[in-house]
């Protein structure tokens, strides 16, 4: 059970029904990867499940095996596909309230393409 109930009106929902657009970069049948949209840096796509999962926790714990797996894969086929690997990149996942989390479906940023700034708390 999910630390929060799941917002079936949050933004990524839409996106995955389809109500709103995306920039998709990657799709199969567990994951969905666009551009964001407001980005932080020349690469920042955000991977998310197509489960309705609020956050990371409640993703690792609530799962099954094929999720977690393809979710896994995904996000280092991205992480290859957009030419991030040799340089290097950040991957993060903001979790509720402490975490600045602003849209409650599990997302990681893949971020790159640039030397990032140290992070803060
Ligand atoms: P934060 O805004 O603090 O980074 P999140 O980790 O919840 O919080 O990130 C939500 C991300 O979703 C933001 O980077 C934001 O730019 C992005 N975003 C919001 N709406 C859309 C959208 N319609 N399409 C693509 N990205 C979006």
């Amino acid at each position: 059970m999910a630390v929060q109930p799941y917002d079936p009106e949050n933004i990524f929902a839409k996106i995955l029904r389809g109500e709103i657009p995306c920039t998709k970069v990657y799709e199969d049948d567990h994951v969905l990867a666009f551009n964001d949209i407001a980005p932080q840096a020349p690469t920042h796509i955000l991977v998310i499940p197509k489960g309705a999962y609020t956050s990371y926790d409640d993703f690792a714990l609530n799962a099954s095996d094929a999720e977690i797996v393809a979710y896994t894969r995904a996000i280092g086929k991205i992480a290859k596909e957009a030419g991030v690997l040799e340089d290097g990149y950040r991957l993060i996942a903001n979790t509720r309230d402490h975490g600045r989390q602003d849209v409650p479906h599990l997302h990681v940023h893949i971020i790159g393409g640039t030397k990032l700034g140290l992070m803060l708390p």
